[in-house]
């Protein structure tokens, strides 16, 4: 009868086998890589503690992964290993022992590398060309991907030659895929409605596997070297890298010589921290004994070198299950799927819920509720779901469906057909109130003291308030009787009400909780304007016309100020007394041509098009596309065309160019004006 540990030892290889399986040949995991790695942290332990229960094939005695039937085989001459992990400072002083107990009297250096998170690949050169590439594989024998490869811009097909420099050489290093690279592959990868890749290494994987050379050479593929194994005498691995970079091989800039473990430490610490400031990613540091010799000496087991380790970082990828679907409604209305999670660990914090982003992202990636889901940290804080692990799908599992209702108010949803997001529009949906009560009232709008989500939820449910102009009219008896509120902080409350109204124009913009109508965007329109009216009585092209406002900004804005509902909000505002105008910024404030709107049309004598719509924006008008009732004149060349004869029809006022010489003579004469508001006469 075998024991329960002899089970649990046995259980353990057959899910670590099971994984390397999925991981190395299907490249599709269903665990994270955290996960894998306890497992096989727990399995050497307890072959370490029971070693009756030791076994030739067990995989802490192999590497992972095997070459694949697809491509013909390739034996390493100098087996390709994996790294020993270690996980914190306490580890890799234990590497150190380890070191010092083998080599004991002999100074140790070490040379810290970056882990570049990629396929490891072999290539040789016979005679200075580049003969054949291969995989890992199962580190004695590797996939050969020679013709892959070759497609790769960084990996010379000729290496340098030069007094001294070997020709007969076998590099090793990693082929990986930059972030920017990656995300653009997976872009193209939804166009083509193809499977997403996890991370840039699954992919780099997935691309080294295709079958077609001219389908690799399109995959954003990069190498790096870090090892030569033949061809130059001992030396230093330093030595090595250094010969690599001579012979034409890319190889990282960020590798150092460290003289003793504390320096490695502190290597590993400052990488962990920067991590996301590289342009590809990195899951840690590989300590290496810089001397080869003593490489040589501490040699090697079936698995791993004894003279290298892998210092592993935080990891960002954790396997959960996705308990429910739910729907946030946003401010401005916009519905998002949000994962609600089993509370799992990840990269220093629990995280239970995780963005889906909408509907189509959730469809791609076919994520339903049930399923268990890798979840992962990428440069961003926000965790988002990488992939489903399908093997664990439940079988009554259900496709997802975006709600046909509003979750919180029950009014139809829609959908604007050139976004994805779906909207409740209902303006009176109460989460939508509560958050434009409390977006009105943030610190970068309105900012007033002591309105915070708790107490805006008071005065809602007490309906103190239906929306953000009721403030201004709340009575202090009503709210010192609130429960939780009392005189004192009422009347606090109503100071700072009170003292909102002086907030600047742009604030007060911003504050509407326009959608697309951000800080700067507010204080854009401010600038350029000069009063709330200003900005909803412009017209959509106006609006566009200002730098930093395009043609979706404006038909927000214009659809905002359309609804008479937002306007009866924005007049309790102006009787309140909040302030409704500014001074106008903008040198071209006092233009001859300010707020016109222009078309030009023909052939001008004195100016092309550019420069003519220069001199106009200079004197703050404003250049459109087309003739519509909004125009103030079409400019008219000779030969005018169509949009000449639309003025005609709609009458509007035809310049020619002498007038239009004259007008910006006039305005050179004339002195610029200080400050002041200008009326706009749209
Ligand atoms: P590894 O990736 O942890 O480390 C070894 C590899 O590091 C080398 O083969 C090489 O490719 C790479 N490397 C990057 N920079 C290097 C440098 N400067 N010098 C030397 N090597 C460098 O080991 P592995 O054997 O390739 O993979 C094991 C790991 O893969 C596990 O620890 C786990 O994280 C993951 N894995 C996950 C699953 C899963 O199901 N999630 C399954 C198998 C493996």
């Amino acid at each position: 009868m075998p024991s329960d540990m002899e089970k649990e030892i046995e259980s353990l290889r057959e899910a670590i086998r099971r994984h390397d399986h999925r991981y190395y040949v299907l490249n599709d995991p269903e665990v994270s890589d955290r996960e894998y790695d306890r497992l096989m942290a727990r399995l050497s332990d307890l072959e370490a503690a029971h070693p009756e229960f030791a076994s030739p094939d067990s995989p802490t005695c192999r590497v992972g992964g095997a070459p694949t039937k697809e491509f013909p085989s390739v034996t390493h001459a100098t087996p390709m290993l994996s790294l020993s992990n270690s996980y914190s400072t306490d580890e890799l002083m234990e590497f150190e022992k380890r070191i010092r107990n083998a080599l004991p009297d002999e100074p140790v250096e070490y040379v810290a590398e970056l882990k570049f998170d990629g396929i490891a690949v072999s290539l040789v050169y016979e005679a200075g060309r580049f003969v054949r590439g291969a995989t890992r594989g199962d580190g004695e024998r590797g996939d050969d991907i020679t013709e892959n490869l070759k497609t790769v811009r960084s990996i010379p097909l000729r290496l340098f030659s030069g007094s001294g420099l070997p020709a007969d050489v076998e590099a090793r290093g990693e082929v990986y895929i930059p972030r920017a690279g990656f995300e653009k592959m997976n872009r193209e990868q939804e166009k083509l409605d193809e499977k997403l890749f996890a991370n840039p290494r699954n992919a780099a994987g997935g691309t080294l596997k295709l079958q077609d050379p001219k389908a690799v050479a399109r995959r954003p593929l990069q190498f790096t070297a870090y090892s030569l194994i033949s061809g130059v005498p001992a030396g230093t691995q330093l030595d090595r890298l250094h010969i690599l970079r001579e012979l034409g091989l890319p190889v990282s800039r960020h590798s150092a010589l460290c003289k003793s473990m504390w320096e490695v430490v502190e290597f590993c610490g400052s990488w962990e921290e920067r991590r996301d400031s590289l342009a590809f990613e990195i899951d840690g540091v590989v300590v290496k004994v810089n001397s080869i010799s003593q490489q040589e000496r501490l040699g090697v087991t079936a698995r791993s070198p004894r003279w290298a380790v892998a210092y592993k970082f935080k990891a960002r990828q954790a396997a959960t299950v996705l308990r429910r679907i739910h729907f946030q409604v946003g401010r401005t209305g916009a519905i998002t799927p949000v994962a609600e999670l089993a509370p799992v660990s990840l990269a220093g914090s629990t995280i239970s819920r995780a963005t889906l982003h909408n509907e189509e992202e959730i469809r791609r990636k076919d994520i339903r509720e049930g399923d268990t889901v890798l979840i992962e940290k990428g440069g961003d804080v926000i965790p988002k779901i990488a992939s489903v692990v399908l093997a664990k799908r439940l079988p009554d599992s259900r496709p997802f469906e975006m709600p046909a209702d509003c979750p919180v108010c029950g009014s139809p949803v829609s959908r604007t057909e050139d976004e994805v997001a779906v909207r409740c529009e209902n303006v009176a949906c109460p989460a939508q109130v509560l958050r434009r009560i409390t977006h009105f009232a943030s610190r970068g709008a309105m900012d007033i003291d002591g309105l915070g989500d708790a107490v805006v939820r008071l005065l809602l449910e007490n309906r103190l308030v239906s929306d953000f102009g009721d403030l201004y009219a709340m009575k202090r008896e009503k709210l010192a009787a609130l429960d939780r509120m009392g005189e004192k902080s009422a009347a606090n409350l109503l100071a700072a009400v009170d003292k909102s109204k002086q907030r600047t124009l742009d604030r007060v913009l911003f504050s509407l909780g326009i959608r697309h109508v951000g800080e700067n965007v507010a204080s854009l329109l401010a600038d350029r304007f000069g009063s709330m009216d200003a900005v909803a009585a412009a017209s959509p092209e106006a609006l566009a016309a200002v730098e930093g406002v395009g043609p979706v900004i404006a038909d927000s804005v214009t659809k905002f100020f359309s609804q008479k509902g937002n306007r009866r909000v924005v007049e309790k505002l102006k009787s309140a007394g909040v302030r409704m105008e500014q001074e106008r910024k903008k040198p071209s404030e006092s233009g001859v041509f300010q707020g016109r709107i222009f078309v030009l049309t023909g052939t001008l004598q004195g100016f092309t098009r550019e420069e003519a719509t220069r001199r106009i924006e200079a004197e703050g008008g404003v250049v459109t596309g087309s003739v519509s009732r909004n125009t103030d004149f079409v400019l008219a060349g000779a030969e005018p065309g169509s949009k000449y004869r639309k003025a005609l029809d709609l009458g509007i006022e035809i310049m020619d160019e002498d007038t239009f010489v004259g007008r910006l003579e006039k305005a050179k004469r004339r002195k610029p004006q200080a400050g002041g508001q200008l009326k706009i006469g749209l």
